[in-house]
């Protein structure tokens, strides 16, 4: 039975109008599970003008009120976490304890965001000039939009859509066509916490929705994630359109292993950053860097080890280390780089194609890959594969280890495993990447700072959730004022100065 899915607009759920609908599929069986509704520029124009209308009431409550909606929120989910991360699971295909994850680095950019009172104090100057004070407040921007990834189909909404409503903005949250469900009950969530109607709408749709909400000028800023290419036309296309925009596009984290490191720790960190999610992860590690050649063979036999200990699996089979890939042409995709890596000579090591788990043979199934001897002038090397594939690079020394993602076109993730703490701080110090760990393989930063890449992996000047986000859906006005002398000594046409 083929469920149909709805956008949520002013509080409710709302069947699309547009007659154009996408497939959800479930990844585990392949079958289509439900249609979502494609919203068209009438649709997408609608909602911003009920966005447009809550936002006017719901800007000009105090931030404390607005913060005790994010309360009674965490409250709510709390209540029912287990059903999302189900919900969750069953769209996207990553296990429930992942997809339990995915949740939870979500509600803590929530908690965050509830100290907003404090977040959006402005700062005073006192007798800036002799009578004259000045200070700054921190206005919402007006209506606000976020594209999102199918990855993190409950965290990266809630990173953008926490912030921006603590901070006084209406939201609307176009998330990924692949897996709506969990944004769409999230949503109506918020409303049972007390968000007045129209201040979070979810609109469903593709393209067409996307550029509408681009064009729009009633859409004071835009924050996407996603790939690269679609990252650079959303910041160009609302740059053209005067709008502020925070765009993160993709991905290709190394991990430098130093000749001191601690091994069996460094090959844990690959196959957890490498394969788990099925590598559907911005900050997945894709690229293993050991230096020397004997740490390069002791690293290969370690990991071909560990991952015929891998087990994959149906998403919500517990003992499943990671599920499916998100669609068919995710798989078909995949499956393409693997075979170029092999045209290219790269070295197969592992080869995973062909693992499908007893009954699931139509899901959308990779075993774990691995390429050895993968050389910066490869494809695959270049390219995000986003699947379970990861390639070992042989670095000679630290110096062309620190080489490789410095040089590589995206910046958004890098580790280094090493004893040396010279090494580590110079490693920190000197590499162009936005998100650096020392012996720790995926360095998301925590909620209270921020995240985001360099270089092509990144658009914009801001990065998600941390301070950065309530700079970025705020704006500044900034006030002098003098009690209360007026302007009784005329009129001065030079501009002011401080003597
Ligand atoms: P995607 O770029 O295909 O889609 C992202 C969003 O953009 C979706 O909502 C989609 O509907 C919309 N979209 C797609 N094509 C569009 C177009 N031509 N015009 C307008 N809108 C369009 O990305 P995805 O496959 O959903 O997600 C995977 C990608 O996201 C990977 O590249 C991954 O590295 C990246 N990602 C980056 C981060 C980060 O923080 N840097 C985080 C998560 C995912």
């Amino acid at each position: 039975m083929v469920h149909e899915l709805s956008h949520y607009v002013h509080g409710k759920r709302v069947p699309g109008a547009s007659g154009a609908f996408g497939d959800v599929h479930d990844p585990n069986t392949g079958r289509v599970q439900a249609r979502v509704p494609l919203a068209d520029r009438a649709e997408t124009e609608s909602v911003i003008a009920d966005a447009r209308q809550a936002q006017l009431e719901w800007g000009e409550w105090s931030p404390q009120r607005r913060a005790r909606v994010l309360l009674r929120f965490l409250q709510l989910v709390e209540d029912e976490r287990d059903g999302i991360a189900r919900a969750l699971s069953a769209e996207h295909g990553k296990t429930v304890p992942d997809a339990h994850g995915d949740l939870q680095r979500g509600l803590e950019v929530v908690e965050f965001a509830a100290g907003v009172p404090h977040l959006v104090k402005g700062e005073f100057s006192d007798t800036a000039g002799t009578g004259i004070d000045v200070h700054s407040l921190r206005r919402p921007l007006g209506v606000v939009a976020g594209i999102t990834p199918f990855n993190f189909p409950a965290m990266i909404p809630l990173w953008q859509a926490a912030p921006a409503l603590a901070c006084g903005n209406a939201f609307i949250l176009k998330p990924s066509e692949r897996d709506p469900s969990v944004p769409l009950r999230l949503a109506e969530l918020f409303t049972e916490a007390g968000l007045p109607p129209g201040v979070l709408n979810v609109l469903n749709g593709g393209k067409e929705a996307v550029d509408t909400l681009l064009e729009d000028p009633r859409v004071a800023a835009v924050g996407f994630v996603g790939s690269t290419p679609v990252a650079q036309h959303v910041y160009a296309t609302a740059a053209a359109h005067g709008k502020r925009a925070q765009c993160f596009g993709g991905a290709k984290n190394h991990l430098v292993v130093m000749p001191d490191a601690d091994l069996d720790q460094a090959a844990d960190a690959l196959i957890g950053a490498g394969y788990g999610s099925a590598g559907e992860r911005c900050m997945a590690v894709s690229v293993a860097v050991p230096v020397g050649e004997e740490t390069a063979d002791a690293l290969v036999a370690k990991l071909v080890e560990r991952i015929g200990r891998l087990r994959v699996g149906p998403s919500h089979d517990p003992e499943a280390d990671f599920g499916p890939l998100v669609g068919a042409d995710a798989l078909e995709r995949v499956l393409g780089y693997v075979d170029l890596g092999v045209q290219e000579g790269a070295e197969l090591v592992v080869d995973g194609r062909g693992a499908k788990p007893e009954g699931y043979e139509d899901g959308f199934f990779l075993g774990a890959c691995l390429f050895d001897r993968v050389t910066p002038d490869m494809r695959i090397y270049r390219e995000e594969i986003f699947g379970p594939v990861l390639s070992v690079v042989r670095a000679a020394d630290y110096e062309e280890a620190l080489r490789l993602p410095d040089e590589h076109e995206y910046g958004n993730g890098v580790s280094i495993f090493t004893r040396d703490g010279d090494t580590a701080r110079d490693f920190t110090h000197r590499i162009t990447t936005g998100m650096v760990g020392v012996n720790v393989p995926i360095p998301v930063p925590v909620a209270y700072h921020t995240f985001g890449g360099w270089k092509r992996s990144a658009f914009g000047d801001l990065n998600q959730h941390g301070p950065d986000s309530i700079r970025f859906y705020t704006r500044t006005k900034t006030v002098t004022s003098r009690w209360p002398s007026g302007t009784k000594e005329g009129a001065s046409f030079s501009i002011p100065v401080v003597r």
